[in-house]
Formats: C-alpha cells, sequence, structure tokens
C-alpha cells in the first residue's frame, strides 16, 4: 500500500485522539497532512541568552520559571504578576497586568519562550506583557531557526502539529518519487520534490524556502491546468454539433413580453442565436448582474431549440429556483404548446420516474431542475441545449456530465458573479463570454445602510413602516457553523425573537437549508403571495429568487458575508418599482469590516464590488475552487502568483505540441498523480 494514503492515525505519536482532532484541519491521510502548509513562518534565528539581552530591543530568548509568581495589586483595577525567569547567563524579571492567572499555568520549573521588548527596570532587566509560551525541555529543536505556523483547531497545540509534521517528513523523504517531467524541471529551474516539501516546512534558509515554494505554486498551477484541459477536451473540440436555424416564433415571442427587452439582452440573445445555427456546439458565458434579466434570454434560447425539434435542459443550484423557472417558463411557454417539467431531488419515485420517461420519449421538451438532472438515469430523446443558471455554484464537472447527457449540445452558462477575465480563460477557457450590462430601465438604486446591532430597535421600526406600507421584508442570518465559538445567531432563534419581541404581531416564515424540500416550498409560496411578511432565512435565498413586492432586507451579522455574496442577497429586493433598503448590521469593529460595509454603501455595481471583494479577501475565499469542482488550491494563489501561472501554461502548451491529447503517456508518474487530484474531487460533488 502507498504509504502515502495511509491513515493518519496510524503513524506513530499520533493515534485516534490526535487523528481525531486533525480531520477537524481535513487531515485524514499521510499526504493531506504534508500537504497542510504553514499559514506563516516566524524567523527564529536570533535567540538571545538573557546576558546578551539589551534595553529597548525586540527580542526573543528561553529561560525557566524560578519560583512562583509574585502577585500584587497596586490600584483598584490593576493587578501585576511577576516572575523571575533566568537561563544560563542570568535572569530577568517578567511582568503581567491583570494576568493573575498566569500564577497558576506557570509554574516554578516550567520552561518558556518569551518575545517582547526588553526595558531597563529597578533591579534590572524586565519584559512586560511579552508573548510567553510553554516548551517542552526536549522540544527547543523544534522551535528554532525560521520556524513554521500551522493553524491550529481547539486541542491541538502548534509543537504538536510540527512533532507530527517532522515524523511525517521522515516518512515521506524514504518513499516520494518525483512526478514532474524533467525538461520541465531544468526549464523551469524547479527544485525537486522532497526538497520543496522539506523546506516549506521547515526551511533551512530564507532561500530555500523561496524555491520550495516556487515549485510547489508551479506543480498546483500545472496539475489545475492540465485537469481542466482533461475536462475541457470531454466536453467540445471539433465536434459537431446541431444547427439550429428556425427562427419561427421568436419574434412573435418577444414581442408579447411584458416588457421590452433592454439593449444589453438583445446584444447577447443575438449573440447566442448566431451561435445556436453554427454546426459546432456553442459554448458561451453569461455575466450579468443580478437582476439585469439573464433569465427570459435563457428562455428565449430554450425556446429556439424547441421550434427547432429539440430538448432544452435548464439547471439550477436550488431547488426554490429551479422552480420559481418552471413557473415562469410553464407561464410563458404552454400557452405556444411546449411541455415544460421539473426534476428535483424531493420528487418521489413514482413521479420522477413519470418524468424520466416523458423526458426519455420527447414528450417534454424542456426539463428544468438541480443536480438531479444529472443523475445516472436521466436520459434525453434529443437534446440540443444545456443551459446552467448561477454556474458559479457548480463544478465544471458538473457542467460536462450535463452536456454528455446529448450528442454534442450546445452549451450556455449563466453567473451573476463576475469574475475578472485572467481567472474566466482558466476556470471557463474556451468559452465566449457575454456581457448583460445594464439594467431594465425604472430600477431604483437600492438603499443600503450599515448599521451595529444596539441600533437593532430602530432598524426594525423602519422594517415595521415598509410592512404597514404593505411591503414584504427578508432577514437573511449567517448560516451556523457547528463550532465552539461561532455566536451568531441562528435563523431560528432569530425568527422566535422577532416575532416575540421587535416584530410581534406580523406573519413570519422561516427558510432554512435543513428543512425538507416541500416545506421549503410553502413557506416560498407563502411568501409570494404576501401570506408571510418576513422571512427569515439563511442564505438559500441567495441566489435568483424573485419577489418583487419584498423591499427591505436586513442582514444580520453581515460581517460574515463576502462581498459578492452580500451583493448578491441584496439583488434580492429592488426587483419592484418601490423603493427598496438593504441594512447591514455590521457587530465587527474592524477596520476591514468597516471598509467592506462602506463598499456595500457606496457601490450597487457588481463587477466594482467583485473585484474590490478579491482584494479584500485574497481569491482564496472569494474563489473557492471546490465550489467550481477543482482541487483546492494548497499554496498556489490566483492573483499573487499569476506569472508563475503563465508559465506553467506555456510549458502545457510545449507538452501538447508531442501529445496533443496530453495523454501524458510519457510521465506516467505525473498521469497517476493528476488523476488523483481530479478523482478525489468527483468524490466531493
Ligand atoms: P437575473 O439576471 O438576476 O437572473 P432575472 O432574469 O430574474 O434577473 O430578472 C429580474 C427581473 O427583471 C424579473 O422580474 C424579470 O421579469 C424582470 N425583467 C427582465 N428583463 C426585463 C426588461 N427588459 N424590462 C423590465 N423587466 C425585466
Ligand atoms: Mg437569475
Amino acid at each position: 500500500m502507498n504509504i502515502l494514503k495511509q491513515d493518519i492515525q496510524y503513524i506513530k505519536g499520533v493515534g485516534p485522539k490526535k487523528a481525531y482532532l486533525l480531520k477537524r484541519l481535513n487531515i485524514n491521510t499521510v499526504e493531506d497532512m504534508i500537504w497542510y502548509m504553514p499559514r506563516d513562518y516566524e524567523d527564529r534565528r536570533n535567540i538571545k541568552r538573557i546576558a546578551n539581552l539589551r534595553p529597548g530591543e525586540k527580542a526573543t530568548f528561553y529561560g525557566i520559571i524560578l519560583g512562583e509568581g509574585d502577585v500584587s495589586k497596586p490600584r483598584k483595577n490593576l493587578s501585576l504578576i511577576k516572575f523571575n525567569v533566568k537561563d544560563e547567563t542570568g535572569n530577568i524579571e517578567v511582568i503581567f497586568f491583570n494576568k493573575t492567572y498566569l500564577k497558576k499555568t506557570l509554574n516554578s520549573g516550567q520552561r518558556v519562550m518569551i518575545n517582547g521588548e526588553i526595558k531597563k527596570g529597578f533591579k534590572g532587566l524586565q519584559v512586560v506583557n511579552p508573548i510567553i509560551e510553554k516548551v517542552d525541555m526536549l522540544d527547543t529543536d523544534n522551535r528554532q531557526g525560521i520556524v513554521p505556523i500551522y493553524s491550529l483547531t481547539e486541542g491541538l497545540s502548534q509543537n504538536e502539529i510540527i512533532s507530527i509534521q517532522k515524523r511525517i517528513l521522515q516518512i515521506v523523504n524514504e518513499s516520494i518519487e518525483e512526478y514532474l517531467p524533467e525538461e520541465i524541471m531544468n526549464r523551469c529551474r524547479l527544485c525537486n520534490i522532497k526538497f520543496a516539501l522539506n523546506n516549506i516546512h521547515f526551511p533551512s534558509n530564507v532561500q530555500a524556502l523561496k524555491i520550495a515554494k516556487y515549485r510547489l505554486v508551479f506543480e498546483e498551477f500545472l496539475l489545475l491546468q492540465l485537469g481542466l484541459f482533461k475536462i475541457k477536451t470531454g466536453i467540445v473540440q471539433d465536434k459537431k454539433g446541431i444547427p439550429l436555424k428556425n427562427n419561427n416564433g421568436i419574434e412573435a415571442f418577444i414581442k408579447k413580453l411584458p416588457f421590452k427587452l433592454t439593449k444589453a439582452q438583445e446584444k447577447v440573445f443575438n449573440e447566442i442565436s448566431k451561435d445556436l445555427e453554427r454546426d459546432t456546439p456553442m459554448n458561451r458565458l453569461v455575466q450579468g448582474d443580478v437582476g439585469s434579466g439573464k433569465t427570459i434570454v435563457a428562455i428565449a434560447a430554450l425556446l429556439k431549440s424547441v421550434i427547432n425539434g429539440y430538448q432544452g435542459a435548464f439547471m439550477a443550484p436550488t431547488e426554490i429556483l429551479a422552480e420559481q423557472h418552471y413557473v415562469s417558463l410553464t407561464e410563458l411557454l404552454e400557452p405556444l404548446g411546449i411541455k415544460v417539467g421539473l426534476l428535483v431531488g424531493s420528487l418521489s419515485k413514482g413521479e420522477k420516474n413519470k418524468i424520466l420517461n416523458k423526458v426519455e420519449s420527447g414528450e417534454i421538451n424542456i426539463i428544468i431542475g438541480t443536480h438531479a438532472l444529472i443523475q445516472e438515469g436521466v436520459k434525453f430523446c434529443n437534446l440540443a441545449l444545456v443551459i446552467t443558471d448561477e454556474q458559479h455554484r457548480f463544478g465544471v464537472r458538473q457542467r460536462a456530465i450535463l452536456a454528455s447527457k446529448g450528442q454534442n449540445p450546445h452549451v450556455l452558462v449563466m453567473t451573476a458573479t463576475p469574475i475578472p477575465r485572467t481567472l474566466a480563460l482558466i476556470l471557463y477557457g474556451d468559452l465566449d463570454i457575454s456581457i448583460i450590462d445594464h439594467l431594465p430601465p425604472g430600477r431604483k438604486t437600492i438603499k443600503t445602510y450599515s448599521r451595529t446591532s444596539n441600533k437593532r430597535d430602530d432598524i426594525y421600526n423602519f422594517v415595521k413602516k415598509q410592512l404597514d406600507e404593505g411591503r414584504q421584508a427578508y432577514v437573511v442570518c449567517p448560516l451556523v457553523e457547528e463550532s465552539e465559538a461561532i455566536e451568531a445567531k441562528s435563523a431560528t432563534e432569530i425568527a422566535h425573537e422577532l416575532s416575540y419581541d421587535l416584530l410581534n404581531g406580523y406573519k413570519i416564515g422561516l427558510l432554512h437549508g435543513k428543512m425538507l424540500a416541500k416545506e421549503k416550498e410553502e413557506i416560498m409560496g407563502n411568501f409570494k403571495t404576501g401570506n408571510i411578511e418576513v422571512l427569515v432565512s439563511t442564505t438559500v435565498i441567495e441566489v435568483g429568487v424573485n419577489v418583487p413586492n419584498a423591499t427591505i432586507m436586513v442582514v444580520e451579522n453581515a460581517e460574515r458575508f463576502g462581498l459578492a455574496q452580500l451583493h448578491q442577497l441584496r439583488g434580492r429586493v429592488g426587483r419592484g418599482s418601490y423603493q427598496s433598503y438593504c441594512i447591514l448590521i455590521n457587530n465587527s469593529k474592524s477596520e476591514i469590516s468597516k471598509e467592506r460595509m462602506d463598499i456595500m454603501e457606496k457601490t450597487t455595481d457588481g463587477f466594482v464590488i467583485s473585484e474590490k471583494d478579491l482584494k479584500l479577501r485574497g481569491p482564496g475565499e472569494f474563489f473557492g475552487t471546490r465550489q467550481h469542482g477543482l482541487p483546492e488550491l494548497k499554496i498556489a494563489n490566483l492573483f499573487r502568483h499569476i506569472s508563475v501561472l503563465k508559465t506553467a501554461q506555456k510549458e502545457i502548451e510545449k507538452m501538447t505540441h508531442a501529445d496533443p491529447d496530453l495523454t501524458l503517456n510519457n510521465y506516467p508518474l505525473l498521469r497517476i498523480k493528476l488523476e488523483e487530484k481530479f478523482l478525489s474531487v468527483e468524490e466531493v460533488l
């Protein structure tokens, strides 16, 4: 058995208890551990002896605590605790303010590491309120040189992770083989994998760390792009598609709509329409801000495929959204004699089978659904067009699976989360891009305000005013993670609180992801018809939900959300002709939170917001590659390391000269690595 795949529990010094804690960090195997990267490093090369400490310098030193902590209380609100710390060369007084509990934890004889500013006291040197860490006698060698700092979880200390990592490295050093092709390593001056792994965790010096990091970043990008190449070539490439040339009835359909298409919608539909007429499959991404009217463009495209005698499929990320699309499509298309179907996970087996049969026989022309559409049992009669809505919620692979249900169908993906062009090229590669660049006329700007939670009474009084005028409201609460320190009020609690107190007497409904689909549907239905006035929900309403009478949204703990997500959420209001409001309750005092709320107050342009979001949060979070169904990037950063990405891209181009399909036959180890990486993705999906 490959030692890298071994369960970490069986590694000497780990055992079930620590393995359980490591699992919380997503570390299950030896390999996961080795790829658990330090979040930072600390330079401890200059550890001082006490005799060499000088007043005014900030220094790190080791020592042993002599005797008990000495507590005094010079003033009412001030207590002091003093320790005497010594090493072989001298001693120093260590003082803490208001931390008398240290008396219990720091005993005489305890070895400690101290980092702080050295001062001249009455009796000699002293250090006040330093960083202090207990160290084991035997552990000192872990804490010298440039040391890694890992993210921790409760119950596991930095020292423990470091010792485990050291043991794992020993194992890996004995067994790992280089898998990158030699000529690439030579051309790009990459160090070998052993050097890279050893020095990324325990760098022998700054230069070695740089070299190690470069290699690992390069490798991640190379594998990511190889994998994407494989996925994409699975979808299209010089394939023969289905030309849809008949346009009879499209114009009439558009004329009959209750509104006139915007110029931007017309332009984008024309681009799509032209693509559909070609005999190579369309691959197009439509970007358009929330509320820009992407759905109607999708519907017109679906209509075109039906007019030409083919089926269309429309995939949405949530049941709520799929159902909403189902209602709109039925309303608009059934009068034309088109049969629309809905396939979602919550249907009973019997209902599902009925629908599946009708899709296979061709009786249903357009099928709308969630992930249920890409299940194995779904077979089409003659599928010519697949559309995925809110593509950022799906994986590249899911799009590919849906497309594989037809004979090279046309593919259209829609997203409200705009991403910079360089990234679009990586993620969507060979997709053409259309942008719906303005909103339908008559939309009022949503007024956005950020407030702290001590203003909650005022905020909900304002909500009441809106309700009394006949409008409806959303209250959004963050997802509740099962984690110790998170004090977010759950949606359930907030709904209770509001109904007993701040919004007493109003009809309040609750919606969250854990509810049964049927319950969700019912609640959503009641909100649409106005039977529910206030919908308290988690982010399940993030995408697509359309209730024009809802004019006010309160976001609790807004600091927990990403800007792009807040923008999506905010897009649920401002959908009708009334002035709409979004109130962000920000409970964080951090500067960055303030800055983010500021952006939300001042900007309503989704493109600007997501760009700022990227800058503030970094792409790791924003871009959550897992959401896209790609392997997580452990060390590479799509923005910071863009030049490495381009180098890797060039290397792949070179590889395709000799091996156009990138079979990697000459590089079996690389191929295995690639398969492993993308296989584990499949498990995630
Ligand atoms: P999104 O791009 O966020 O998916 P939708 O397609 O849900 O937006 O459209 C938002 C709302 O705008 C819907 O109520 C839709 O009927 C309406 N709408 C779409 N196009 C127009 C238009 N050209 N003029 C007026 N209203 C429109
Ligand atoms: Mg939409």
